[in-house]
Formats: C-alpha cells, structure tokens, sequence
C-alpha cells in the first residue's frame, strides 16, 4: 500500500501543506477517462490546465501529498511566463518572484562579461524572474482545483501500466490500497525517473557528462542586486565554476562544482559544505556574515531525450521525456513549453478537430525543440566542466585571454532557454506569403507581443485556440474570409478573429485593437491593409500573408488541422 509522507517538508521559507489522498473506496465508478495526467509537476499540471482550456477533462494523479522538496527550478523565463499567463498564474509569479536581465561573469576576481538580456517596452514580462519551485507548484494547483474539468488526487501513484487497443489501463496504489483506471490517454509526466518510462522500457538517447554540482539554497542578507552571478577557476576552488542567485524571502542560490572524485556523499556532509559556502562568501566580500541552510542537493549534467514522445496511448513530458542540463534555465522551462503544446495538440484530437497525425507532430516538433536545447547546452556544459583534456585547455585559453582581450568575453555568455521555431512544422502553410515579409515574427517562430496601452499587451488577446490577426485601418473583414472563418467554427474549432488597427469596431471580427501608433503594425511587418497572421494555439506561427484570400486560408486551416 503506498504509503506517501504525511509529515510537512522542512524549510525556512515555505509552508508545506499536506493535502487529503484521495481514497478509492469513496469514489465507486471508475469511467473510462479521456486523459490521465501521471505526474503533478510543472509539466503535469500545466498540460491538465491547458487540456481544460479547450474542453478536456483530466484526471492528475500526484504519487505525495504536497508539493516538490526544495526549490529545484529557480528561473523563469519570458515565454514561460506567457504560457503561464494563458492558464492564469502569471499574475501571482509577477506578485512574488524577482524579475532580472543581467548576468556577470568573473574570473580570477576581474569581472571580464555582463550579459544584458534583451528588454523591450512591448514585453510584459522581464527576460528572467526568480521564484522558488514551490511556489509555482502552488499557484498551478490552486488554478487546477479551481477548475471543475481537473480531477487532482493526492497521494495516488501509478504503479503500472498497460497499452490496450486504443486506450491505457493503469493501475494504482493509494494509502488505501490499489484501483485500476482506464484512459483513451496518459500522459507521461512523472519526473527524471519516470516509473512509466521504465515500465514501458524505453532508452533515452543522448550523454551524461561527469563531474557534480552542489545546489545550497540559504539563507542570508546579501545588499546585491537580482543578477546571475558565475565564478570561473576562484582561488577556493580551482578549475571548477560557482553560480550564484538571489531568490525571494532572503534566499540565495549557491552551486558549485565539485572537484573529480569527491562522491555526492561526501560533497553533502555539513562541514564541507559550511567550508565551501564560507569561502564563496569570503571571496565576494561577506566574509563571516551569518547564514542558514534550508535546502542541498546534488546534480550531474545530462543531455538525453526519447526519440518519440508519443508511445501508443502513453505521451511522455517534461522530465519523463528528457533530462536536460540545468545551465541555461532548462529544466522547468522546458517542461512548459512541452506541456502548451501537448496541451493543444492531444485537445484537438480529443475533440475530434483534428486526426492523430497531429500527436505525430507535436512528438516531432517537441523531440525537435530537445535536440536542439541539447546542442546548445551540451555547449554551455562543456565550457562548465570540460569532458576531456582537449576541452579543459580551450577552456581555460578562453578564460586567461579574456583578462585582457575583450572579444572573447561574449563566449562566457551561455544561451538561456528560449522557445523554439518549428521552422518545418508539417502544419505551416506551404503557400503563404512569409518570404515575402521584411520583418515580423517568421512562420514557426512564437508570436512578439506589442504594448497597447498602460496594461495592455497584444498577447493578453491572444488565447482558447486558434488566432487569425487581421490587419486593417478601414472596413470590415471580406465575406469570403468570414465564410472560411465560419466552415471551421461550424466544426466546433475554436478560432477567432483579432481586426488590427482600426479604432472603430470591424465587422466580422470577435475583438478590434486600435493601433494608434502603428507599434502592431511596425513590429508584424505590415505595409498595408488586408494583411494577416495565423497563429496556433499555442501562438506560433503557421502562416502570414501580405494580403489574405480565402483560398489561402482555406488551405492554411487544412495544414494546421490535418484529418
Ligand atoms: C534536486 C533537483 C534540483 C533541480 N534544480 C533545478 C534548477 O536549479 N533549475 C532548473 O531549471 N531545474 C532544476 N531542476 C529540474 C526541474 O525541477 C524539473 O525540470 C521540472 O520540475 C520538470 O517538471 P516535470 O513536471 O517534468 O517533473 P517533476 O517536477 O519532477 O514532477 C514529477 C511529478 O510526478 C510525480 N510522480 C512521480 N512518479 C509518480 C507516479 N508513479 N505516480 C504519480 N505521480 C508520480 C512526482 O511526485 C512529481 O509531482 C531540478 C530538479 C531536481 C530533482
């Protein structure tokens, strides 16, 4: 019988609370579910609340009693926070976490980058906000037991599972024993060690690289702004690389790189720790300045991804799917890009609004944006903890140049997570005018946001399925384009219409944006009336034209919702 902890988590700044299980014997009828989400992380909970976006119920099964241990992912990028915006969390993220652009990185004490993220007076959101993981964990379940479509059960886990003709059954253990439950799907988002990937024996493709890295969040009153701070080769610790981060109530993130050979075990021991983190704080100048440790842990990098997300009825995210190397904000950040679009994808096949080919898609783009993040960070990881001699040495050529010659300082700058462009989706139209435009976000790419007014931003428009922006100063929406428009509602497909920079009501279109200053207008590429985007739900890209027409449209909806 699983038995989950009913003790809170211990920690200096967060108030664990420990949910009610959720008991079998009280609930008699066990229907066949549309889709069980296994897993109540970032990844679980957000594909949960994005399949109710659109109509889907869920059942998410969450194997403890509260949430996550520690604070894990810290960062939280732009476009993280505009998919939490979509499922109503964003606003408590903004309320309670330190939003950031800056990033500093020295050696040998000499301060050789700063990093600026790139911030417009469009963007709603900061580049980067720390929060703890806890938090975030938090808010999203607060959002899933507030919508009657999720089915949240604590202290549920699923222990195994079996692919049938067409559906999954999946059993379960509780604190009151096991039930069985049968889902048209489950998705897969139980975590790094995923039991269901296991159980359905699959291999994750990629590497792992050597050498550990200590994570101590602790507590201290540091007088530094909210910047990322990294320390490459310090005298306490040479060779080796010290990230450094302020996280909110007073917490500081320090993690440091192990010397080869020191074990996780002996890394962990109290002394060793308190030696370290006392030299970290010496070298920056706060030497003997009293702390408290609330949460360790320890991390190697690892790169790998399953080739397919989508295994029969079982769809793997986050996590489950792949392990990817923390440097660059990955972890959690990616976990929510994977769930928007599994979200959207398995909603429209669900609903009928789309065939299964669309599933296909959402593995390959997703397997796609992984092979891409992994090339990337296997990069920044490479330049933290060298893998071979050859490597150290290029290495530490870049660090002692960069003393004195400025145009190897931008190598330091590893990239952060950013959402990726599905440049080849099998969804974007093949006879769109996206050549064509000069600027503009491309086909593929997700959309850029625009200020409309004091609080007011083109993508808090955006949202519940598919977006065709219309772009017009005068007249209605022409009634072949409405006719075309109106053939995919009448299937139940959410799509609606967004008329751009017309300050009276244009007809035919559910929403008009008056763009005064043509900000809409200049950040599309838009030279003249007629011109349009069609955005996915998830907000990508997958056409533009310079002048739409209905037989254009017609076969651009046909590709972004294939039968
Ligand atoms: C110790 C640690 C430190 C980390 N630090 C960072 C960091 O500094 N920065 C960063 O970006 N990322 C970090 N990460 C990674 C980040 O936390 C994850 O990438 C992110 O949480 C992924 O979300 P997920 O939903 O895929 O998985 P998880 O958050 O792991 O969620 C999995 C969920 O599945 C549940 N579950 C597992 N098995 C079962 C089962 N059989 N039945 C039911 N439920 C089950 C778990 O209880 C959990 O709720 C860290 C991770 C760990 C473990």
């Amino acid at each position: 019988m699983h038995q989950p902890s009913t003790t809170p988590r211990p920690s200096i700044y967060y108030h664990y609370k420990v949910n009610e299980p959720w008991l079998p014997k009280a609930h008699t009828l066990q229907p066949r579910h549309k889709v069980v989400v296994t897993g109540a992380g970032p990844a679980g909970l957000v594909t949960a609340l994005e399949l109710a976006r659109y109509g889907v119920p869920s059942v998410v099964l969450s194997a403890e009693l509260q949430v996550s241990q520690g604070s894990r992912a810290i960062v939280f990028t732009r476009r993280s926070m505009e998919i939490l915006q979509q499922v109503g969390v964003a606003n408590r993220v903004t309320a309670s976490g330190l939003p950031w652009r800056f990033g500093n990185s020295f050696y040998r004490g000499q301060q050789v980058f700063r990093m600026e993220a790139p911030h417009s007076p469009h963007d709603r959101f900061f580049p980067m906000i720390n929060l703890q993981q806890q938090y975030l964990e938090e808010y999203l379940i607060d959002a899933c037991e507030a919508n009657p479509l999720i089915d949240l059960r604590w202290g549920n886990k699923a222990t195994a599972v079996q692919q049938m003709d067409g559906f999954v059954e999946l059993e379960v253990d509780t604190p009151e024993g096991p039930y069985a439950l049968t889902s048209d799907w489950l998705v897969a988002a139980d975590g790094g060690r995923s039991g269901l990937r296991s159980a359905l024996g699959l291999q994750m493709e990629g590497a792992s690289y050597e050498g550990f890295f200590v994570i101590a969040d602790i507590k201290i009153d540091l007088p530094l702004p909210t910047e990322r701070l990294a320390y490459f080769d310090p005298d306490w610790n040479p060779g080796n690389t010290i990230l450094m981060h302020r996280e909110p109530h007073g917490i500081w993130r320090v993690d440091y790189q192990l010397p080869p050979g020191e074990t996780p075990e002996q890394a962990l021991q109290p002394e060793s720790m308190k030696q370290r983190i006392n030299a970290q704080l010496a070298m920056i100048g706060h030497e003997g300045k009293p702390w408290e440790m609330d949460w360790c842990s320890v991390y190697s990098a690892r790169t790998l991804t399953l080739p397919d997300y989508v295994q029969g009825n079982v769809i793997f995210a986050g996590d489950a799917a792949h392990l990817l190397p923390i440097f660059g904000v990955r972890g959690a950040n990616t976990a929510f890009q994977d769930a928007q679009s599994l979200g959207w994808h398995l909603a429209f096949v669900v609903q009928n609004w789309a065939g299964p080919q669309l599933l296909a898609n959402h593995s390959a783009e997703r397997v796609g944006a992984a092979r891409e993040i992994i090339e990337e960070a296997g990069k920044s990881t490479r330049f933290m903890t060298p893998p071979t001699r050859g490597f150290r040495l290029l290495r530490d050529a870049v660090l002692s140049l960069s003393l004195t010659q400025t145009f190897v300082r931008p190598l330091y700058h590893w990239r952060t997570s950013r959402p990726h462009e599905y440049t080849h989706s099998m969804l974007n139209s093949a006879g769109d005018d996206n050549p064509l435009f000069s600027a503009g976000p491309a086909k593929g790419a997700p959309p850029v946001n625009v200020r409309l007014g004091p609080d007011d931003y083109l993508l808090d428009h955006l949202g519940g399925g598919l977006n065709l922006l219309y772009f017009t100063q005068t007249g209605g929406l022409p009634p072949e384009i409405v006719r075309e428009v109106n053939k995919v509602r009448e299937r139940g497909v959410p799509l609606r219409v967004i008329a751009v920079g017309s300050n009276a009501p244009v007809a035919g279109a559910d929403t008009t944006l008056p763009d005064p200053q043509g900000a809409c207008r200049e950040r599309y590429g838009i030279a003249a009336s007629g011109a349009a985007y069609l955005l996915r739900p998830d907000q990508h890209i997958c056409a533009r034209w310079l002048t739409l027409d209905p037989t254009r449209l017609q076969s651009a909806l046909c590709a972004a919702l294939p039968q």
